[in-house]
């Protein structure tokens, strides 16, 4: 399996400057639009197809935010793509200096599975943007997403700019082979490390939308129906296979017992099961099997329910967890919510510090000296006070992780500039210029260079 010559030939595309000018970029971006708008059935098919998400999810979290994100830059991209006029030093004058974004090249875009269209087709909108070409490898495991995604960017898009390879591990092993001009991934931290180790041979530039544990802390200063409500909707979207959601809650000892009751109220009313479209599929046999082995049936505080032919494991509340249980050592990516009660704020944030960064965190509380405490103490990708997973629609705010949870950020600007290098330029007049720097050494013009700089 070689794939040298579909790098060579987007190469050849990319230097021929076809992607590079604002039509280039717009007409690619207004292509992917209309991708999107005659196919949305079809895409909702295949990502039903794959586990059952619903079309009110799948429009809320797969379709509509790529049409946002391509709003976004289509009435952006005249001022990203500016260059930006930098002050000149004393040294330097006369002249002007400016930074100019430019694209990186060929980008390999590796996509998870959990949303697996917008996952995939996120990063190429924004790889698209800042003038790249694009091949993007969506995830396997939701297969029939992958397969209409392949279909509809052969039928909408010249390879040459953008183009779609299927396959699993050894194609993806084989890509990583290439020598991209910048690799955009997102899936786990352990594929993350092999996926940095193949772009460190070529020294290709990589983002890493990793995973992890993401924590949540509510407090009893919290508006505690509100913030349960919003914790609920967080952790079982998607059947909690989201890399942000809650992955586990710390609740104040007093009120441990109230907040129990008002989570299984609220899973109630909101009738998750995959038959009403409230709720989806665990992706595949071994991931429901992985689910399992986590569930520790004396600690099950509500729900538990493990359906092997729906593929379905109903919304659950863990209580008595300790630190030691398999549940605490590894991101559950499901819907299983362990709730862990702590006595002092402090030993919470402690214990958050002591593991791995997070991609995301969450505080439900409305003291403002433990919101204080939460944003100075915690290092995180991103996350909210008083909500849960919501920072990630803020196009406004770049998304990504830190450490183990991730490396670079997108989303509206930050994704243009992933995908873009940032050339900064010092340009000199014809003529003029202070001969300071040239030969022969003299003190006079020592003298001048100590007094220009600010050493005498
Ligand atoms: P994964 O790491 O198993 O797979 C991701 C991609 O890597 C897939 O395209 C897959 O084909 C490829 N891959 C798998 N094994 C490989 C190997 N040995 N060599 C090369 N490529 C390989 O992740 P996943 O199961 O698809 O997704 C779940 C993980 O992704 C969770 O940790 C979750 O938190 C994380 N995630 C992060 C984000 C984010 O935006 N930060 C979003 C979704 C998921």
């Amino acid at each position: 399996m070689h794939f040298s010559d579909l790098l060579a030939n987007q190469r050849q595309y990319f230097k021929a400057q076809h992607t590079k000018t604002l039509a280039a970029r717009k007409s690619a971006l207004q292509r992917f639009k209309q991708l999107l708008l005659e196919n949305e059935a079809k895409i909702y098919a295949a990502v039903h197809a794959d586990f059952q998400k619903s079309e009110h999810e799948a429009f809320l979290t797969e379709w509509a935010i790529l049409i946002k994100d391509i709003d976004e830059a289509l009435g952006a991209l005249p001022k990203w793509m500016k260059a930006q006029r930098v002050r000149t030093n004393l040294v330097n004058l006369p002249g002007k200096s400016y930074v100019v974004p430019e694209p990186l090249g060929v980008c390999l875009v590796i996509g998870a599975w959990n949303y697996p269209i917008q996952l995939s087709f996120a990063p190429a909108i924004a790889a698209l943007a800042a003038g790249n070409t694009v091949i993007l490898k969506p995830s396997e495991l939701a297969a029939n997403s992958a397969q209409c995604m392949a279909e509809l960017v052969e039928q909408y898009f010249d390879p040459q700019l953008f183009t779609v390879v299927l396959g699993g591990v050894a194609e993806t092993t084989a890509l990583l082979q290439e020598r991209f001009d910048k690799i955009f991934f997102t899936g786990s931290p352990a594929v993350g490390r092999i996926v940095y180790q193949a772009a460190a041979k070529h020294l290709t530039p990589v983002t890493l939308e990793l995973g992890g544990k993401s924590p949540a802390i509510l407090t009893p200063s919290a508006d505690l129906p509100t913030a349960i409500k919003r914790l609920v909707w967080a952790k079982f979207l998607n059947a909690g296979q989201t890399c942000i959601a809650p992955d586990y809650v710390f609740v104040h000892e007093s009120i441990y017992l109230e907040c129990l009751g008002l989570l299984q109220q609220e899973i109630e009313k909101n009738q998750y099961k995959v038959g009403n479209k409230n709720y989806v599929q665990i992706i595949n046999e071994r991931n429901l099997a992985r689910l399992e082995q986590l569930l520790d049936k004396d600690k099950i505080a509500f729900g538990g329910q493990i359906d092997r032919e729906k593929r379905t494991i109903s919304p659950t509340l863990l209580k008595d967890v300790s630190f030691d249980d398999a549940i605490m050592q590894e991101e559950i990516f499901g819907p299983i919510l362990p709730l862990l009660p702590y006595t002092n704020f402090e030993d919470a944030l402690s214990y958050i510090q002591d593991h791995e960064k997070p991609l995301s965190a969450y505080l439900f509380s409305n003291d403002k000296t433990e919101q204080a405490a939460w944003l100075g103490q915690l290092s995180f990708g991103g996350g909210c006070i008083n909500d849960a997973i919501m920072h990630i629609t803020n196009p406004n705010l770049p998304f990504g992780g830190v450490g183990q949870s991730g490396t670079g950020s997108y989303h509206g600007k930050a994704g243009f500039d992933t995908f873009s290098h940032r050339k900064s330029v010092f340009e000199k007049p014809r003529l003029f210029e202070v001969p300071l720097k040239y030969p022969p050494y003299t003190t006079t013009k020592m003298g001048w260079i100590k007094r220009l700089l600010k050493f005498s």
